[in-house]
């Protein structure tokens, strides 16, 4: 049928969310709280089943162009010896195609580019999303993790839950040879190469809720993963502390329903997950996709919406169940060797690409 549709956030998941509403026949605007698209940001993978929910919407190629495929690497212990090898090739191999590291800019700024101009309005927090459930024939819900319109549907019943661990990253202008994970006890730190003269960095680290910040990150960040095998000490020596990002790492309740009559939530709103299997962005991308085939010729929204929700809600959490427990299993501060011989029966089953 079409109508009339808004989507409330313009992150990854709206904006994919926008371009495939308007192939399925719907008048979408976007409102956006930020005044413009960020110019800054890490990179985020993009696994296979991401990228064809990204060729669906016609951008596929053109995040492929932009992003680079992610180069094999290694799961070391502090001391730099080996627990696993990152096989990008067998995973290539059984996706198809290799996992595409992008960044969320770049990503935003390709997704924005293939709508109108006048479809995105920046500038334009929703605080109230019942008066939009007024205005228009459908109400999607892609305001992240802190979601106003899951807020409106759901109230406080399914809260954030603490994940158990304090996160730091960013971007070094350091290069190195090889990207990867290095787990010690309670705590891990994580590469990936970003370009000539660039890496993506973050470190987590298991630590009970609501701990004072400390007072400098770039020290504390030393304190804690200083005498870890190179390359670590020498990006942490690159650091620029302006430049560092730290938060408590968070993910949701599991929600009983991604839907109620004429709204949706989709991507963090619906399903934030703990960054430790880098899914968020693919699975947000992924909804995006369902929800728009859901309402494509849909005569009855609501019956759609409750298709997408059968669609989409249990993959998407059983993904988020497995990024908490990959999370959890990199908090383990005894039995390592177990949990190492874990991480290899993990690794050797495959994510879900
Ligand atoms: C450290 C880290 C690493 C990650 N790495 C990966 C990775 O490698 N691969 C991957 O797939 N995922 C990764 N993720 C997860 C990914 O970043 C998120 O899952 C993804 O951004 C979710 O997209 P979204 O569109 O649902 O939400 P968001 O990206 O949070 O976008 C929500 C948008 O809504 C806007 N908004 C919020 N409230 C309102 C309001 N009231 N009114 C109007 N606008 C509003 C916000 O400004 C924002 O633009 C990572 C996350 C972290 C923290």
């Amino acid at each position: 049928m079409g109508g009339r549709a808004v989507v409330v956030g313009g992150g990854i998941g709206g904006l994919a969310a926008a371009l495939g509403l308007r192939a399925a026949g719907w008048e979408v605007t976007v409102l956006e709280r930020s005044a413009a698209l960020p110019a800054t940001g890490t990179g985020l993978g993009i696994w296979p089943a991401a990228l064809r929910a990204l060729d669906t919407l016609g951008v596929g190629a053109e995040v492929r162009r932009a992003g680079r495929p992610q180069a094999g690497g290694a799961f070391r212990r502090p001391d730099g010896s080996r627990i696993a090898t990152l096989d990008v090739d067998r995973l290539a191999r059984r996706h198809g195609e290799p996992v595409h590291l992008v960044t969320r800019p770049v990503l935003l700024a390709v997704l924005a580019g293939a709508l109108p101009a006048d479809v995105v309005r920046f500038g334009a927090p929703v605080a109230d999303p019942g008066a939009l459930v007024e205005a228009y024939d459908l109400v999607v819900g892609a305001d992240g993790i802190n979601s106003t319109v899951r807020a409106a549907l759901h109230g406080d019943r399914y809260p954030l839950r603490y994940a158990g661990t304090v996160a730091w990253r960013g971007v070094a202008d350091v290069e190195v040879a090889e990207g990867g994970e290095t787990w010690g006890r309670g705590r891990k730190f994580g590469l990936t190469p970003a370009g000539p003269g660039r890496t993506n960095w973050y470190a987590a680290v298991a630590r009970p809720e609501g701990r004072p910040a400390p007072a400098d990150d770039r020290a504390e960040l030393r304190r804690l993963f200083g005498d870890w095998h190179e390359p670590i000490p020498r990006l942490l020596d690159a650091l620029d502390p302006a430049g560092i990002l730290r938060h408590e790492v968070r993910d949701l309740t599991p929600l009983p329903s991604y839907v109620s009559g004429r709204v949706a939530l989709l991507g963090d709103a619906a399903h934030a997950m703990t960054p430790d299997l880098g899914q968020g962005a693919c699975q947000a991308l992924i909804d995006a996709v369902a929800l728009a085939d859901c309402l494509r010729d849909a005569d009855d929204p609501a019956a759609a919406l409750r298709a997408y929700d059968r669609r989409r809600r249990r993959p998407a959490q059983r993904i988020a169940a497995g990024a908490r427990w990959a999370g959890r299993l990199s908090q383990a501060r005894r039995l390592l060797p177990a949990r190492d011989a874990l991480l290899r029966l993990a690794l050797a089953a495959g994510p879900p690409g």
